[in-house]
């Protein structure tokens, strides 16, 4: 496990945390994104507690159920596009973009995919064989199912290193170089993409470059996988990241928030695509009734609060802070993100090197003082805040995060 600091759960409420002696913390990483309308949210506790009472579990697999189904349905009302139809629950990301490669496999009949340097998309063999952030993640596992890596847009350095960091080059070398020397396009059954990297940095990239991502993809007949898993459910202020920055994806994958901080994964598609037989996939948990129930009541509060807005407006006040912080620290080498997904990259030199100890004391300093944080990327701070924080939460947790810079360089 890839734990930071010694924080010991013992409950939470709201956007605090106490740990096991009493100590209570301001969470700005709500389990990675899972807790994202706080900790015991009464309406979610409820909805849970009335479907554990009249029944936990029926293999969906085999058998139906409602609670399912009017979830799926809300989902695909919330996501406003018209193309997505269908989905599979499963119980976990890595499961739902298992679910969403051999989807892509299945409909194109094809056996290849392209994914990104700095992705991160689970652990299983599928997902794992995606993944390019940390090589820990693959080292003595191999071999892997045929992925591709190819550069992913970093607005903040070249990752050619060199000057240029236009995204434009990057597609290039999909459609120019690799189709043309390595692998036929019509030999790649799926690209799958973060439209935001998470682990890998909370690496925004410019919209242009997911739209030349579809238009690609749209050209060779390849499925284009859009993984909102750590984007998606109003973290970056819309339901997906994808409605903001205008692309379609013919199939989505979702988990973290989906249900309402119990485990649930999706993957959704078209009915077209989604056209596989009778039994061809399944799950004895996915799609269970507390973990749907749970979810929905949490969407639906989402959605009576408007979240959405809200999550835009603190994000802005956020990047404010932190850009303003940027001003007075020449460590702090780039401040990005999208509504409450925000990362700080640390810097050891204007060359922009990444200064990995600096992250690490700074989410010390700032754990030490109560505040909860992770580190993304080589060198990244991560913040996914709750979406109820109050303006009040708000301060308290950036002035910790000021103080923690005290003495760095
Ligand atoms: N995809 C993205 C973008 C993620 O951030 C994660 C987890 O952090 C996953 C997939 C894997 O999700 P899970 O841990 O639920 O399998």
């Amino acid at each position: 496990m890839g734990r930071e600091y010694g924080l010991v759960v013992d409950h939470g409420k709201g956007v605090n945390v106490w740990d096991s002696d009493g100590n209570r913390y301001l969470d700005f990483i709500c389990g990675i994104s899972v807790n994202s309308m706080g900790h015991a949210v009464p309406e979610v506790v409820q909805a849970a507690k009335t479907q554990l009472s009249k029944d936990a579990h029926v293999e969906f697999s085999d058998f139906y159920s409602e609670v399912p189904v009017n979830y799926a349905k809300e989902i695909l009302h919330t996501m406003k596009m018209p193309s997505m139809q269908k989905m599979f629950f499963g119980n976990s990301g890595t499961e739902a973009n298992e679910c969403a490669m051999k989807l892509s496999r299945f409909h194109t009949k094809r056996q290849n995919f392209i994914a990104f340097l700095g992705a991160f998309h689970g652990r299983t063999y599928g997902s794992l064989s995606l993944n390019a952030s940390k090589a820990v993640h693959k080292a003595h596992f191999g071999p892997f199912l045929p992925v591709i890596h190819v550069p992913y847009d970093y607005p903040y350095r070249s990752v050619f290193g060199d000057d240029d960091n236009s995204y434009e080059r990057i597609l290039e070398y999909i459609d120019g170089v690799l189709f043309k020397r390595e692998m036929p396009a019509s030999e790649i059954a799926g690209l799958v993409v973060e439209p935001i990297q998470g682990e890998g940095g909370v690496v925004v990239p410019r919209d242009g470059f997911l739209r030349g991502l579809q238009k690609i993809c749209n050209e060779h007949g390849i499925m284009f996988v859009v993984d909102e898993i750590q984007t998606g459910i109003f973290r970056t202020g819309t339901y997906l990241y994808s409605q903001q920055v205008k692309i379609k994806p013919d199939i989505v994958t979702l988990a973290k928030a989906l249900g309402g901080g119990l485990p649930l994964g999706a993957c959704i598609s078209s009915s077209k695509i989604f056209s596989w037989e009778k039994g061809a996939h399944g799950s004895t948990f996915g799609g269970n009734n507390v973990a749907c129930a749970a979810g929905m009541a949490a969407l639906k509060l989402m959605k009576k609060k408007k979240i959405g807005n809200k999550v835009l407006r603190d994000g802005k006040y956020i990047m404010k802070f932190l850009k303003d912080l940027q001003a007075e620290h020449k460590i702090i080498g780039d401040v990005r993100g999208k509504g409450l997904m925000i990362g700080m990259e640390f810097v050891k030199d204007a060359k922009k090197a990444p200064a990995p100890n600096l992250s690490e004391k700074v989410l010390h300093r700032c754990f030490e003082s109560g505040l909860i944080l992770t580190q993304a990327g080589k060198s990244t701070v991560r913040m996914l805040p709750p979406f109820t924080l109050t303006k009040e939460e708000i301060d308290a947790g950036l002035e910790i995060i000021r103080k923690s810079l005290k003495g760095l360089r």
